[in-house]
């Protein structure tokens, strides 16, 4: 867990379930399953038996775990911050529990003052997932009194008290949290396609959502998106990234400021194309020499000011902080 993130998007990373799966070929570089053996040797536990070493190189062996020594991080954060839940795994991915998400709920619950204002924190919270109705079941399970009730008294059992009213009540709670966001990751016109209808259901049921166009494997028609409260566009990044071209992510954020989303570009990604101004791309072999002037440097991938005007956005939600 760290308060520190290379992530531009947002202000720190809150890790209490670390593990995953893959599930589509978006998932293919996926950063936290190659980055799980390297947290290992640096001593964190957490990370142990995440991962192990195949002929195809580091895979996810479908063990996940909650940390508890991060559990109450947010509550001890006394500035306000945007927080991204889970950089190292999927909070609707199966082998996460349902008393972990309750758990987490718990605390945003908490930083949002339901349970004592004073101790209210100003975070806004934000979640991503690449399981859309996954995540649209979780937020079904926790709306309805019944299966709410069960659920903390699973948490619970005989510790009642308190807490236990406080979950377990509907007076408490709203069906959604105001302070936290709900973002699925879609890579190209056939996830956005799969996605939208689950993610139109819970914006209409109060929740703020967003997408994550990263990493941006083709083409996206946005129509029908206009209700979002957010997009966030990248090409993909790392040593074996997948091709990116520039028309992809600046009709984006085109369609985002005609519909009025506020769009926010992380990344170019590093095998970035855009013939029209001389940036050849997808990556060059080795062996062959580059024409120099067709590279993009790295830096140029991550730094807004080596854009273009078109793609220089980077704006965030309208909302709490
Ligand atoms: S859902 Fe996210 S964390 Fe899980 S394998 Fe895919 S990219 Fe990695």
């Amino acid at each position: 867990m760290s308060d520190k993130t290379r992530i531009s998007w947002t202000d720190a990373t809150w890790n209490p379930i670390v593990g995953c799966k893959r599930v589509t070929h978006r998932c293919q570089h996926c950063y936290a399953e190659r980055g799980a053996p390297r947290l290992v040797r640096l001593g964190l536990a957490q990370y142990d038996g995440l991962t192990r070493e195949t002929r195809d190189g580091v895979r996810w062996t479908g063990k996940a775990r909650w940390v508890e020594a991060v559990a109450g991080k947010p509550l001890g954060w006394r500035k306000a911050r945007r927080i991204f839940i889970n950089a190292q795994s999927d909070i609707a991915y199966a082998g996460v529990k349902p008393r972990w998400r309750a758990r987490i709920w718990w605390i945003i619950g908490q930083c949002a003052g339901f349970l004592d204002p004073s101790r209210a924190r100003g975070h806004e919270f934000q979640i991503l997932t690449g399981r859309p109705q996954g995540l649209l079941e979780w937020t079904e399970t926790w709306a309805d009194p019944a299966a709410r009730r069960a659920l903390v008294e699973n948490l619970y059992g005989d510790g009642r008290g308190e807490v236990y009213d406080w979950m377990s009540s509907p007076k408490y709670w709203p069906d959604e949290l105001p302070n936290l966001l709900l973002g699925v990751s879609v890579c190209d016109q056939a996830e956005a396609d799969a996605a939208r209808e689950t993610w139109k259901r819970l914006k209409d049921r109060g929740w703020r959502v967003w997408v994550s166009y990263e990493p941006a494997l083709g083409p996206v028609d946005w129509t029908g998106w206009e209700w979002l409260d957010w997009l966030v566009i990248g090409g993909e990044s790392g040593p074996d990234a997948r091709p990116c071209e520039r028309v992809w992510l600046a009709d984006a954020v085109a369609w985002a400021a005609q519909n009025g989303v506020p769009c926010f570009v992380k990344q170019l990604g590093d095998a970035y194309s855009d013939p029209a101004n001389g940036v050849a791309g997808p990556r060059l072999k080795v062996d062959s020499p580059p024409p120099p002037t067709l590279r993009l440097d790295r830096a140029a991938v991550t730094d807004p000011t080596a854009w273009g005007p078109e793609l220089r956005v980077r704006e965030f939600p309208k909302g709490r902080i």
